[in-house]
């Protein structure tokens, strides 16, 4: 129970530490001014140090959004699949050649991407690492 002259563990920014406190008032059922038992330095009460805010400490105990483990997921499947590849041996794209699956290409606009899958003679899906697209290939 808080009450004054308990100890309460509070942020002293003097020792730039959370500490060990003595509870001098309350509000409520807060601690309003405490003592440091450390330097004994007198402030109010601060359950969190800085950069360290409530809402801070329950966005992160929440796990974040969805959104970025869905980019994530994504993200790790084009890593999955560009995991081992020489980049060295990424072919640069062009219409002209002919892709297989399991191919390291380098696209002008899309990056380095790897085949996945032949839809047919003229088209080859290659995942990028801001997703599959189909191109052109064979020509
Ligand atoms: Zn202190």
């Amino acid at each position: 129970m808080l009450r004054p002259g308990a100890t309460v563990d509070s942020w002293c920014g003097k020792c730039k530490l959370l500490l060990a406190h003595t509870i001098e008032a309350m509000v409520g059922d807060r601690p309003a001014r405490v003592h440091c038992n450390t330097c004994k330095a007198q402030h109010a009460y601060k359950a969190h140090g800085p950069g360290e805010s409530p809402r801070q400490k329950i966005a992160r105990e929440a796990g974040g959004t969805v959104a970025p483990r869905a980019v994530k997921a994504r993200a790790s499947r084009y890593q999955v699949l560009l995991k081992g590849k020489d980049m060295a041996l990424a072919k640069v794209y062009s219409s002209k050649e002919s892709y297989a699956p399991g191919d390291v290409l380098d696209h002008a606009s899309f990056g380095v991407g790897v085949a996945i899958a032949v839809k047919d003679s003229t088209k080859v899906e290659v995942l990028f690492e801001a997703g599959p697209k189909v191109l052109i290939h064979g020509r």
